[in-house]
């Protein structure tokens, strides 16, 4: 399986996709009607919300369902007066940065490892008083984790809301503490759950969130007829996956890193970015020591394998990486910048036939880039 792109998308995992069938054969009806049948489908979303709460450690009155994460993103900065003053981090994905724009927005640099400093949020916050702080859980780019259970005690003590985009974080590595969090953004396809369903977690008593006018539906917080299928759908991947995410971690970083270690006997000035912090366990994202990364994406691709140039969805610019440029490449670097991501299936072969795709492209390349 050629398949390196889980950042950008994960295929529905089997177990999500019965629970999807299953859920449309028996509850198709719609939640609100008043019949049996349309209240059997409410108990059953309802029931999903709970589940989905247990996992993130969140009271399931405090979780609305939306399309993704991009909707939750944007629906949560909606709920922001135009003058109210905002952190983010420098690193947020467009959905964060773009829905902020207009607003007051302080960016919060990131340390040479692209991860927050709490010292950094510290200081702001004794000279700022914003309505909110939204620093994501882990980066879709790097991979790095951000110390988001100390951002949320530091801003709790402050008596600043937080949130946070946990969009790649979930399904990843354990999310019982993430209702630590003011406000958390989720997304199911990133951890098999089938598009176009997410979730936006609010505080308790917080019940604003005009973003998605109409019905009553989601405590009035977001209207539509809800995917009670896709709900279920994505709750059971993230049931699926909880209790064996100790295991892939170990399983798949150590593969990633034989992967790292063999590329690097081949090109010894390749850059790892975010190296030595804490990652997810599936991302690397790299500077090649030399080619263009559009022609290693093409050429891996007629070779069957799909990786991607920094981030699917960095503006629509082809092969602009925010973390990268965050860390203050230059433009040539930045032409180099290629993102590895794995699944919790891929196998040693997997990552072997990529390195040796890797190599053999390499040599395409230095032949003066005709393919055999
Ligand atoms: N936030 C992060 C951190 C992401 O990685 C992505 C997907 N690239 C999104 C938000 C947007 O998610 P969705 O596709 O669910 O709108």
């Amino acid at each position: 399986n050629g398949y390196f792109d889980h950042n950008a998308t994960t295929p529905m995992h089997p177990a999500a996709r019965e629970a999807w069938l299953r859920a449309s054969e028996r509850h198709w009806h719609n939640p609100s009607s008043l019949y049996r049948d349309a209240g059997m489908a409410s108990q059953q979303l309802e029931s999903a919300r709970e589940r989905l709460g247990t996992l993130i450690g969140a009271e399931a009155e405090r979780i609305v369902f939306t399309s993704g994460a991009t909707e939750s993103n944007n629906a949560l900065f909606a709920t922001l007066p135009l003058d109210a003053h905002v952190i983010i981090s420098a690193i947020e994905h467009p959905s964060v940065h773009e829905a902020a724009r207009g607003r007051n927005v302080v960016e919060l640099p990131v340390n040479t490892d692209g991860v927050v400093e709490p010292d950094t949020l510290r200081s702001h916050l004794s000279t700022h008083r914003p309505a909110l702080v939204s620093v994501m859980a882990a980066n879709n780019e790097s991979g790095a984790l951000q110390p988001w259970q100390e951002l949320a005690a530091l801003c709790r003590e402050q008596g600043v809301l937080f949130h946070t985009d946990a969009a790649q974080w979930l399904g990843k590595l354990d999310s019982a503490d993430l209702g630590i969090c003011d406000y958390i953004t989720g997304s199911a396809h990133k951890f098999g759950g089938g598009k176009g369903c997410g979730f936006l977690v609010l505080p308790q008593e917080d019940s604003r969130l005009g973003f998605i006018r109409g019905g009553p539906q989601e405590h009035g917080r977001r209207a539509g007829t809800e995917n009670y299928p896709a709900v279920e759908a994505m709750v059971t991947a993230l049931e699926t996956f909880t209790p064996r995410l100790s295991e892939v971690a170990k399983t798949q970083s150590s593969l990633r890193e034989a992967f790292i270690a063999s590329l690097r006997a081949r090109f010894d000035s390749l850059r790892v970015i975010s190296e030595s912090a804490p990652r997810l366990w599936n991302t690397v994202l790299m500077v090649m020591p030399e080619h263009d990364n559009l022609k290693w994406l093409t050429r891996l691709s007629r070779r069957g394998f799909s990786i991607s140039t920094g981030s699917a969805c960095s503006s629509g610019k082809e092969g602009s990486s925010v973390v990268v440029t965050a860390l203050g490449a230059d433009a040539a670097e930045l032409r180099r910048v290629v993102r590895i991501s794995s699944g919790w299936d891929s196998t040693a072969e997997d990552w072997q036939a990529l390195a040796a795709a890797f190599f053999e492209v390499h040599e395409e390349l230095n032949r003066g880039g005709r393919p055999q």
